[in-house]
């Protein structure tokens, strides 16, 4: 098994990038370089969970890839993890909104480039970015939108991309419709970005809370990964996550429903559980108790992840929803 280390070296004051990339042994794959996935973590630097789970791949790589190469990135925001952010401490920007990035751009726009720059020069087969959200929220593969292709280019590469979201174990969601897809610049995402710009297959996967390593959602990011290199031949078929995807679908991303007053945000239903419009969904209290709001399923769907808050003010969505998806 062949293992290397390599430094992307990032502009301005910022940590070098590091890359772990694991090969097959060439006798093992004799007739071609066989597929080449990247795996990115920690973009939001207080999203660790791909971390850790990176940390767990590269032994196991080492042991089990059968076939191929897998290029694995640590951490894209080494100044966020360490300084326990969100975004590019330089110049707090959200780096997942500024890909390919600008080599004479602003500090995170560069770090951005850097990184493209080193990924797309893998010519990858398949990305898969790591991310986590909410502490209570259910994990799931996402799926973008390839808003810039058309036709048949822009089925194969989504139905790719579906494929392999399924081989994660976990339940699919696919991304805002379109339209809100563009406002909310997801396809400058860093996999928006890969799908858009390189017409290459990507997923995300989402598990854990921010800030510590959970061991259930290292686990769950580590087999979801397997999943994806078994079904591209690369490791031996691999036990799926502990986890059920929700039936029905395709599922899509989508906005919960919002607090109507400011108070305490009490939970009434779990992640995961199917509702009908109308269902109640969580209460918004006063601190001596009395019932402002019941807040109520805006259509069919499950609570996907619940807002990270304990108090709410008027106006936030509570949860981010998913419903099924028209087209
Ligand atoms: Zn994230």
């Amino acid at each position: 098994m062949s293992r290397s280390v390599s430094r992307v070296p990032t502009p301005g004051r910022g940590a070098d990038l590091v890359v772990v990339s694991v090969s097959a042994p060439p006798e093992r794959s004799p007739a071609s370089r066989g597929p080449v996935v990247v795996v990115t973590a920690n973009l939001h630097g207080d999203e660790c969970t791909g971390t850790g789970a990176i940390l767990r791949l590269i032994p196991i790589l080492e042991a089990q890839l059968l076939s191929g190469t897998v290029h694995l990135y640590p951490s894209l925001n080494p100044d966020g993890l360490e300084r326990r952010v969100r975004r590019f401490p330089e110049d707090d920007q959200d780096l997942n909104r500024l890909f390919p990035g600008d080599a004479n751009g602003a500090p995170g726009e560069r770090l951005a480039h850097a990184a493209w720059t080193d990924l797309t020069a893998r010519r990858p087969d398949l990305v898969v970015d790591l991310h986590a959200d909410s502490p209570d929220a259910l994990p799931y593969a996402l799926l973008d939108r390839a808003v810039s292709l058309r036709g048949d280019a822009r089925t194969k590469v989504e139905a790719d991309s579906a494929r392999l979201a399924v081989a994660t174990g976990l339940t699919v969601v696919r991304e805002y419709p379109d339209d809100r897809y563009l406002r909310f610049r997801l396809d400058r995402s860093l996999s928006g970005a890969v799908l858009n710009r390189l017409s290459v297959p990507t997923v995300t996967i989402e598990a854990g809370p921010r800030l510590v390593l959970d061991a259930d959602a290292v686990d769950v990011t580590v087999r979801a990964v397997l999943g994806m290199l078994s079904a591209l031949g690369m490791v031996a078929p691999a036990s799926p996550p502990a986890v059920t995807p929700i039936p029905g679908g395709p599922w899509r991303r989508e906005s919960g429903p919002r607090a109507a007053a400011n108070g305490v945000l009490v939970p009434r239903v779990g992640v995961g559980v199917l509702l009908p419009k109308g269902a109640v969904v969580a209460e918004v209290r006063a601190l001596a108790g009395l019932l402002l709001q019941e807040v109520v399923a805006e259509s069919p769907g499950f609570v996907l992840a619940p807002a990270e808050r304990a108090y709410v003010v008027a106006g936030v969505p509570i949860c981010t929803w998913a419903m099924a998806d028209g087209g």
